[in-house]
């Protein structure tokens, strides 16, 4: 029942783009205040003015709040400034959902570069684990709250030229099955969403900008809209409290 986000605070990073764009604004449209968290100042801007109008044309009084923010999640500093940087009224939040993340590269494990190496664990596994501690502590003391993490199917399977992509989303999973098991008796829900091929901009980054390289990648299937993967976590979080949606692993049907 999406009546149970009308009100509620939402932080979502990696909301520039892609499934957190798509997802900041869903939430909007269910009538929830979103904290849109990401490094590019101008992409979120335009998340920000999509929010506003998701909300305006849902008709909804409550929610409506939004705050672009932004902030490089593989920098423990700003993390640590986060609270900075949100208006007062936005700082209570109930929905934290981990969705900053890349891969760069398909190289053979020898050929890619320490920094593509230090670059993806400090965003996908370091940047994510920071952001939930600091939710984890409010939730902890409020006894509420949901922390959604974008894992993946390379969470789950390996495959040949994403050695450390796929290591960090096994990391991914790793932590959030463990983070699960610490916050069981409590009301403190997480999820881990696993998609598929999702189109986005991940592709594009992936192949370094290389456009044509990344349409190649969906050459005779038909992939995963952003807007599938963000109705999944909204969907999650709009469980009754005493249902917590573990894991969901979806694929586009011609993906095996
Ligand atoms: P996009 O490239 O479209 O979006 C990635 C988002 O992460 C952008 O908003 C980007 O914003 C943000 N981001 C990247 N690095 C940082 C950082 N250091 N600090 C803050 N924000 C950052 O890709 P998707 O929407 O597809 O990816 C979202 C998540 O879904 C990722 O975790 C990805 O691993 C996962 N996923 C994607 C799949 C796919 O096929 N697309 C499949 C399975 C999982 P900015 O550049 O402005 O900082």
């Amino acid at each position: 029942n999406a009546t149970r986000l009308i009100g509620k605070t939402v932080l979502v990073t990696g909301a520039s783009s892609g499934i957190g764009a798509a997802t900041a604004v869903l939430f909007a449209k269910g009538g929830a205040n979103v904290i849109l968290l990401a490094r590019r100042a101008d992409a979120l801007a335009k998340v920000n003015e999509a929010c506003v109008a998701a909300h305006k044309e849902s008709g909804l009084r409550q929610g409506g709040k939004f705050a672009a923010v932004q902030l490089d999640v593989s920098d423990r500093k700003q993390i640590a400034e986060l609270w900075t940087k949100v208006p007062q009224d936005l700082r209570n939040v109930d929905i934290l959902v981990n969705n900053a993340g890349y891969v760069k590269g398909v190289e053979h494990v020898g050929d890619i570069s320490e920094s593509d190496i230090e670059g993806m664990f400090a965003t996908n596994v370091l940047g994510l684990i920071a952001m939930t501690q600091l939710l984890v502590k409010d939730f902890k003391k409020k006894q509420s709250g949901h922390v959604i993490n974008l894992g993946s199917i390379a969470g789950i399977e390996p495959y040949a030229g994403g050695s450390i992509y796929t290591a960090t989303k096994h990391a991914v999973n790793a932590f959030s099955g463990s983070l699960l098991r610490e916050l069981v008796n409590t009301p403190i829900r997480v999820t881990e969403i696993q998609p598929g091929m999702v189109e986005t901009e991940f592709s594009i980054v992936r192949f370094r900008g290389d456009t044509a390289a990344a349409k190649k990648v969906y050459e005779g299937l038909e992939p995963l809209t952003a807007q599938d993967i963000a109705e999944e976590i909204v969907w999650a979080a709009s469980r009754p409290p005493h249902v917590n949606i573990a894991e969901v692993l979806v694929f586009p049907v011609n993906q095996a």
